[in-house]
């Protein structure tokens, strides 16, 4: 699986990307306002979010009956920008993941440690930490995304990744992508990896051409 977060972007013309694609498996997440228009296009959906109630007084929030309303098929939960930004506890992506898969959805659910947590050894016990409050179904992948590699440019080793993926099949047996910096340039050797099972891709995913060439890299593997 290729899937592009588009963060608070607009991001590309859906329609434009769509025929860019033709038949290649995707996901894309927009923001809000962009889901309608990528779904209309046949773009598959995903939200950046999504709450664990099915509605109430829960302002800012969206729940998977309404993103299923719309043809959303899926929501990425627990993203470090969320996490780093907005107080997101592993006790809500727990409860945004487990309401989402409930209702129907897929769910991305990213871990990843920050520099500070690497330095100090701490990776494994922070991915374990994060992993603790998921449990495994047929609709769930896991995005490793180390925070140190999200939106620097700096990219995970090949190693690196495949540590760190290992790791975390060793405690979930789900498919798990890769996230942080992925652009066409690296691709290659990150989905080489024998536990790399797809990425998860932000900046890059804005542009088409991008976007397509690591969704083409991927599905030549
Ligand atoms: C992301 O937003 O999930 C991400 C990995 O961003 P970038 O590819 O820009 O590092």
């Amino acid at each position: 699986m290729i899937a592009g977060n588009w963060k608070m972007f607009r991001g590309p013309d859906p329609r434009a990307l769509r025929d860019a694609l033709g038949d290649l498996p995707h996901v894309v997440a927009p923001p809000f306002t962009r889901l309608r228009d990528c779904v209309d296009a046949g773009l598959t959906t995903y939200a950046q979010n999504v709450h664990w109630e099915p509605e109430g007084a829960f302002t800012g929030e969206i729940s998977a009956p309404m993103l299923q309303d719309l043809g959303v098929v899926g929501a990425i939960v627990g993203h470090s920008e969320r996490r780093q930004y907005f107080g997101e506890t592993d006790e809500a992506v727990g409860r945004r993941t487990h309401a989402a898969l409930e209702a129907g959805l897929h769910v991305i659910a990213c871990v990843g440690e920050t520099e500070h947590e690497r330095e100090e050894g701490e990776t494994e016990a922070v991915l374990g930490r994060q992993l603790a409050v998921l449990e495994p179904h047929e609709n769930l992948v896991i995005a490793y995304e180390p925070v140190w590699a999200i939106g620097t440019g700096r990219t995970a080793t090949p190693d690196v990744a495949e540590q760190a993926h290992s790791f975390i099949k060793s405690r979930i047996d789900v498919p798990v992508l890769y996230g942080g910096s992925v652009k066409p340039d690296n691709a290659a050797e990150l989905l080489a990896q024998p536990s790399v099972d797809g990425a998860l891709v932000g900046g890059a995913s804005l542009d088409i051409d991008g976007f397509v060439t690591v969704c083409h890299i991927a599905s030549s593997r």
